[in-house]
């Protein structure tokens, strides 16, 4: 029986790493030949454990090791990078998982079945749509009229990139048949952020992702002259958006629980300098796991910027831009994650995700999932500076094996 070798995880990352990157970093953007070299690449990693290769409608690569059972755990992560990415974002999952694999077929048939899926295309890196493998399967994908539409910075249109890689936009959908059967998914992942750094913790476990909550804030005064207009006669839109700024970060910190408020970005006209601010343009972003907590953060960003409006005699309009419910990972699996990262590194620490991640498409398509997180360095991620200590990289493949080990046999009993 083969023993569980995470030293050799590390070993083939940087062996992916010299194959797909370069100087600037990794560059393996879905739906390009250096994507596809990765996903042959790992055809070959996975082939010795005999699991059987497929790929679905959507292009999403699958091996499925057949178990006593069709019911099936899945481990799921993307091999496809941002330009000059980082060595780890989604290749850590699919590559650590390899290793699981080995493990778990040198051990005879499992009682499950058991998959590993790679993702195709999480980033959306070349034609801005993320999740694209994911939310096919999930059977969330409702865009493909717009999709039809996008192209690329060449202008190729997204549909022809997908054909020369064997998939048919039309039919994408069809991939959610994958997860029929599903009882588990299991993904590994870069935390991207420096909460475990700043602990001084190796691993975590991801408790879901946050609800987002995205809109752009209008304030609406008069321009006037600046040299002429006295203080106490101006509708400066721009004072609006400044106290709001600063108010949002009072009820993120009043809020707390991970709660975050962000104000992205500030155009104001006619942004000359001899003149009042006459409309100040805002766009804000609220992030919380709890979906009650999330809409009272939005409810108070709206009382207090009429509030500002008021005290600035100017007039404030929210238009939403763009939202999402918070997605929360199961219990159950939340709970064997804990252990077994108690198991290998002593000490566990729940968190939640700020980035949307694979896992929330398969977690909203209802099937049972949890992620873990492995320590980033200095919080860096989609960044050739992006890195993780070897013996965590290490310790995260040992959490994985645990996980899958403990989910097979909730599954199997
Ligand atoms: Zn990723």
């Amino acid at each position: 029986m083969a023993a569980l070798d995470p030293s050799r995880t590390v070993a083939e990352l940087k062996e992916l790493r010299e194959l797909t990157g370069d100087e600037n970093g990794a560059q393996r953007v879905a739906w390009t030949d250096t994507w596809e070299r990765a996903r042959e690449w790992l055809r070959g990693k996975v082939g010795e454990t005999g699991a059987e290769e497929t790929v679905d409608a959507a292009g999403n690569q699958w091996f499925t090791l057949r178990g006593g059972s069709d019911r099936a755990v899945l481990l799921g992560g993307h091999i496809d990078s941002v330009p000059n990415g980082g060595w780890l974002d989604g290749c850590l999952n699919v590559i650590a998982a390899v290793e699981v694999l080995r493990r778990i077929a040198a051990a005879g048939q499992p009682p499950v079945t058991v998959r590993l899926v790679n993702w195709a295309d999480e980033e959306g890196a070349r034609f801005g749509r993320s999740l694209f493998g994911s939310s096919a399967a999930a059977g969330s994908m409702a865009d493909q009229d717009e999709l039809r539409q996008r192209k690329d910075a060449d202008g190729v249109a997204l549909p022809d990139a997908l054909k020369e890689h064997g998939v048919e936009l039309d039919s994408a959908l069809e991939a959610r048949s994958e997860l029929e059967g599903a009882v588990a998914y299991l993904e590994l992942h870069i935390e991207q952020g420096p909460v475990l750094e700043s602990m001084d913790l190796p691993l975590g476990v991801v408790l879901g992702t946050f609800g987002v909550e995205r809109h752009q804030v209008t304030f609406r005064g008069q321009a006037a002259h600046a040299g002429s207009t006295p203080m106490d006669r101006r509708r400066d839109a721009l004072a609006g958006a400044a106290k709001l700024e600063l108010e949002i970060r009072e009820i993120a910190k009043r809020t707390g629980e991970g709660a975050v408020c962000t104000m992205g970005g500030v155009v104001t006209k006619p942004g000359i300098v001899t003149s009042v601010v006459e409309t100040a343009d805002c766009l804000l972003d609220q992030r919380h796991l709890d979906a009650g907590k999330l809409a009272s953060m939005l409810e108070e960003a709206k009382e207090a910027s009429e509030r500002f409006a008021a005290e600035e005699d100017v007039e404030v309009e929210w238009d939403r831009i763009w939202n999402i419910e918070p997605i929360l990972f199961d219990e159950g699996l939340i709970e064997l994650a804990d252990e077994s990262i108690r198991e290998v590194a002593g000490t566990s620490h729940r968190l939640p995700s700020g980035p949307l991640h694979d896992a929330a498409e398969v977690a909203r398509a209802g099937v049972p999932t949890v992620m873990l997180f492995v320590q980033s360095l200095r919080g860096l991620s989609q960044t050739k500076r992006e890195d993780t200590k070897e013996g965590h990289l290490e310790l995260s493949v040992q959490a994985l094996d645990r996980l899958a080990d403990k989910a097979i046999a909730r599954v199997a009993s």
